[in-house]
């Protein structure tokens, strides 16, 4: 007993080692293939809109539209575009690489909701290309803590959603209301082209697209707005969640802790 006892913890300590070793190890090549697989799928994003932004510059550069300015201005008009959605695309990256290296300084206070969706419908009345119709229900008094930026920036992504894969006449409703157990739930719901059962969990990964969705709308996106919405929600200490039918519309739902 007095040699074999120590040998057996000796034996079982060694083989605890090698299973985190090799879970360890596991971990980091899990790590460094979905590096590979962010920076390639990234770089392949940019590819399209760096093309239609040199491929105008070339055309203004050739001084063959010198004399067609409705041309030039259509032109001007889809380098504009392409340089938003850059720039859209690269403070997305950011904020996501400084919430994965524990980076991203939230700064929470205690802040009215209706204020919050009163400017999400002023900016996004001038900004939509269709008719939108929005449907606000907030009571005045409503107030969460959270960091006024990252809330802004959640509700402005789901809201562009709402209007990028709707039809030509979209109505968006956005709520907010204490539920039961003391949290507040803020939704975010439109009457648009739906997501299919089987995609409503996988559109929370980076990347990932509803290919269907794109193709009817024609809408352009990276698939990391939602990646951002989710990981700010849970930074915040909340959850977020989708119903959707297809063809009907799609509500998501945020629960904060108020
Ligand atoms: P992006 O819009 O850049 O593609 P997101 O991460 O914001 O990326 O959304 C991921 C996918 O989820 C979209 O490509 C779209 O197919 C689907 N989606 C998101 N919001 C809605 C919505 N309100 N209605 C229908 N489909 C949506």
């Amino acid at each position: 007993w007095y040699l074999f006892l120590p040998l057996g913890m000796v034996f079982v300590f060694c083989l605890l080692c090698i299973v985190l070793l090799w879970r360890a190890w596991r971990q980091q090549r899990r790590l460094e293939q979905f590096r590979k697989d962010f920076t390639y799928s990234m770089i392949h994003d940019m590819k399209s809109p760096l093309q239609t932004i040199l491929m105008g510059t070339q055309m203004l550069e050739s001084g063959r539209l010198a004399d067609k300015p409705e041309k030039m201005e259509k032109i001007g008009q889809a380098m504009n575009d392409e340089c938003v959605r850059l720039l859209t695309l690269s403070g997305r990256v950011v904020m996501l690489t400084e919430i994965e290296r524990g980076e991203l300084q939230l700064h929470p206070v205690r802040m009215a909701i209706l204020p919050l969706f009163n400017d999400l419908v002023t900016k996004f009345r001038l900004k939509a290309s269709k008719p939108v119709e929005f449907d606000v229900v907030c009571s005045e008094d409503l107030r969460v803590t959270a960091d006024p930026f990252c809330l802004q920036e959640v509700l402005s992504n789901l809201v562009d959603n709402a209007l990028k894969y709707s039809g030509k006449e979209v109505r968006i409703r956005l709520s907010a209301e204490v539920a039961a157990g003391g949290v507040l739930q803020i939704k975010v719901g439109d009457n648009g082209i739906g997501i299919p059962q089987n995609q409503q969990m996988k559109i929370f990964n980076r990347f990932e697209r509803v290919a269907s969705g794109s193709h009817t709308t024609g809408a352009s996106g990276f698939g990391l707005g939602l990646n951002f919405v989710w990981q700010v929600v849970q930074l915040q200490g909340g959850t977020i969640s989708v119903k959707s039918t297809e063809g009907s519309g799609s509500v998501f739902t945020i629960s904060l802790p108020l």
